[in-house]
């Protein structure tokens, strides 16, 4: 789950680490009043759930409130366009205003999960700013790494250690061993998945601060964390996504034309290969799983259809614990409620098949049956069309 960078500032501040002073807006007119307040001299953010902001002009140094205000007045509303949002871009709706300070020098810190140790891991580099993806390919050897123990916890020497490598000494190494220990505090009460500050910057009166934040929370971990679902800033999220999320579904949309209604994350996976195989292009990744309800299913389907890219819709699903009837009354009364004229192809097999094949048969929906995996991929292909992406 991700939360905008005022809100992961908040949570740093409560832990001890030092960041700007700074108010979030929501018009234009309370970013000019942040920047009066802050003494004019601002830097007004875009807030939206991705970076690489800089580069993409959500990132504006003002030297009083007039160009603040005149700052908000493009970005509110605007379409910003990074390397992290994807074609569509996300929308600005709110935007943080900070005082300015000045920079001596920038680092990247961040604590992460390692998946290959199943461990957080602490890095850092003494080249931050905005090319860290970049320094990672080119120059990994300027990138340091310190693997935390989980039984153990984190230890002031191996924070010290990253310090030093940061090219910090006395009380700015000092400071950044107890930033680098609050911050991993924070890591474990709040579940997260990547807690990142880029840059982590040497202010011109030599102080560390954290100029840019990022936090995401681990998605498994909602559960122990009640006010989490009230941080969600929806207008960054894609609408049909959110309605998956309210039942329960997996879907991510995609690029193609082909909507994949399918039971298991793995057999959603193995479907998209398949389609690509075959030179047609999935429209979603959706794993309604195992024990889906009739009304489940129904969502589903409505939620591939709401997307207008999707010109056909491709059901793959193994009727073991669900039902191969149930999926077909599903997939029937969503397409009779929506008047869904696109072709479907349904591939099923297991649980009351013949049942299902027998709903769908009787039907008026424009809809293809099958047993086999291939000649259900290749219907579907074959009826929407090939697709390069
Ligand atoms: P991102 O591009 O989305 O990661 O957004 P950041 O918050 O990291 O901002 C991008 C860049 O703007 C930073 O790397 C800084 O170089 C610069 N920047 C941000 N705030 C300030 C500030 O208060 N003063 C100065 N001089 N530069 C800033
Ligand atoms: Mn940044």
């Amino acid at each position: 789950m991700n939360i905008h960078e005022y809100q992961a500032k908040d949570i740093l501040r409560s832990y001890g680490v030092p960041v700007p002073r700074g108010r979030v807006a929501l018009t234009a007119d309370q970013v000019e009043r942040a920047a009066r307040e802050l003494g004019g001299k601002c830097v007004v953010k875009a807030q939206i759930y991705a970076g690489g902001r800089g580069k993409a002009g959500g990132v504006r140094l003002t030297s009083n409130q007039e160009e603040a205000l005149h700052a908000a007045k493009d970005l509110f509303g605007k379409t910003l366009v990074t390397p992290q949002t994807g074609p569509d871009g996300l929308i600005v709706r709110r935007i943080l205003v900070e005082e300015a300070v000045e920079i001596a020098r920038e680092f990247y810190l961040s604590i992460t999960l390692d998946r290959q140790s199943s461990r957080y891991c602490v890095i850092a580099s003494a080249e931050g700013g905005m090319e860290i993806e970049a320094l990672a390919e080119q120059s990994p050897e300027k990138i340091f790494i310190e693997t935390i123990d989980p039984y153990i916890g984190l230890r002031p020497y191996q924070a010290r250690k990253l310090a030093l490598s940061l090219g910090l000494k006395g009380r700015l190494c000092e400071e950044c061993v107890s930033l680098i220990m609050n911050l991993y505090r924070c890591c474990l009460d709040k579940d997260c998945s990547l807690l990142e500050i880029n840059p982590l910057v040497v202010t011109g009166a030599d102080w560390l601060l954290a100029m840019d934040a990022k936090i995401n929370f681990d998605d498994n971990a909602l559960f122990r964390h009640a006010e989490y679902p009230e941080l969600t800033d929806y207008s960054q999220i894609d609408p049909l996504e959110i309605t998956a999320g309210e039942f329960d579904l997996s879907y991510i949309k995609l690029k193609g034309n082909i909507g994949c209604m399918v039971n298991g994350a793995g057999l959603a996976m193995a479907t998209l290969d398949m389609l690509a195989e075959y030179g047609g292009a999935p429209a979603n990744f959706l794993d309604v799983g195992g024990g889906a309800t009739k009304e489940r299913v129904a969502e589903a389907f409505k939620i591939i259809l709401g997307d207008p890219e999707v010109k056909g819709v491709f059901v793959n699903i193994f009727g073991g614990i669900m039902r191969c009837d149930v999926i077909a009354e599903g997939v029937i009364s969503a397409a009779s409620e929506v008047d869904c004229t696109l072709p479907i192809v349904v591939r099923m097999d297991g649980t009351l098949v013949e049942e299902g094949k027998r709903l769908l048969d009787e039907s008026p929906l424009n809809v293809k049956f099958t047993h086999d995996l291939v000649e259900g991929v290749e219907s579907i292909v074959g009826m929407v069309g090939l697709m390069q992406l």
